[in-house]
C-alpha cells in the first residue's frame, strides 16, 4: 500500500512526519525557496536566514536540530557563523555548502566544527541523505530497538516478530535497522546504498533496493507494521494503523 508525495505540486504530504526544526542559511533566494520546499516535503520545519548575521541570530534565539550553512553569505560568512553557534552549541549538527569544489573551505570548515560538507550544485536527495544521517548519528539507539510486533536485538542482530525469530540476510538486516532507526522518516535510496557498501556487500542497483523491500514487506505482514514507498524520495517504516 504505497503513496507518494508530489514531485512539483502544491499539496502537502498525505501523511505527518515528525518535525525536525532545520535552519537554511543561504543568500541565493532561489535555492533557498527550493530547498525550504523540498526539505519542509521531507518532514523538515525550515526557518530560513538571508544573511549570515540573521543566522547568527536565529541560531542563538531559537533550538534547532540541524543546521545548513551556506559559506558565501553576506554579512558574516557561514564559518564565522559556525564558529558561533559551536561556543554554546558543540553538538549541533551542521552541514556547510559551497559554490566552489574548494579545499581550502572543505579543510576550514571541518576545522571550524562542521559535521559535512556539499559542494554546489548537488542533487537534493544527497543533500537528504546527509542530513538524515547527521540526525541518525546525533541521536542515540538502544541496543534492542522494536516496532509494532518487531523487535531487533541490534547486538546480537537477531530480528523477532512477536518473539518469533525471523530468517532475514546481511542485506535484509542492514535495510530493517536503518528503516527501524529512522522510523517515520524517509530512508533514500542512497542511504540504503551506502549502508549496503559499508556492509561490505556489492553495491546494488534501484530495482535490487526494490526487491529487498518486497521481500521484507512479505517477511513482515504480521509484524504490525508497514514500509511506506515514498515516491522519488526513498521508504519509511511506521507503525500499522489500528
Ligand atoms: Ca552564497
Amino acid at each position: 500500500m504505497g503513496f507518494s508525495v508530489p514531485d512539483t505540486g502544491q499539496g502537502l504530504p498525505s501523511i505527518k512526519l515528525p518535525v525536525m526544526k532545520l535552519l537554511l542559511a543561504e543568500d541565493d533566494a532561489m535555492l533557498a525557496d527550493a530547498l525550504t520546499t523540498q526539505l519542509g516535503r521531507a518532514g523538515f520545519e525550515v526557518e530560513h536566514a538571508p544573511n549570515g548575521a540573521v543566522a547568527d541570530y536565529l541560531l542563538h534565539k531559537q533550538g534547532f536540530d540541524i543546521a545548513v550553512l551556506d559559506i558565501g553569505l553576506p554579512m558574516m560568512d557561514g564559518l564565522a557563523v559556525l564558529q558561533q553557534v559551536r561556543l554554546t552549541q558543540p553538538a549541533l549538527p551542521v552541514l556547510l555548502l559551497s559554490a566552489r569544489d574548494a579545499l581550502d573551505d572543505r579543510v576550514a570548515g571541518l576545522q571550524a566544527g562542521a559535521d559535512d560538507y556539499v559542494t554546489k550544485p548537488f542533487d537534493f536527495p544527497e543533500l537528504l541523505a546527509r542530513l538524515q544521517a547527521l540526525l541518525r548519528r546525533s541521536q542515540p539507539t538502544g541496543a534492542a530497538a522494536t516496532m509494532g510486533r518487531l523487535s531487533l536485538d541490534t547486538t546480537s542482530h537477531r530480528a523477532s516478530v512477536g518473539g518469533e525469530p525471523l530468517e532475514v540476510s546481511g542485506r535484509e538486516w542492514t535495510l530493517l535497522e536503518l528503516l527501524l532507526q529512522q522510523r517515520d522518516k524517509v530512508v533514500t535510496k542512497e542511504q540504503i546504498n551506502q549502508a549496503w557498501s559499508e556492509d561490505g556487500g556489492e553495491s546494488g542497483g534501484g530495482n535490487s533496493i526494490e526487491v529487498y523491500i518486497h521481500r521484507l514487506r512479505r517477511k513482515l505482514e504480521d509484524a504490525g507494521l508497514v514500509i511506506r514507498t515514498v515516491r522519488g524520495l526513498g521508504y519509511l517504516m511506521q507503525a500499522a494503523p489500528a
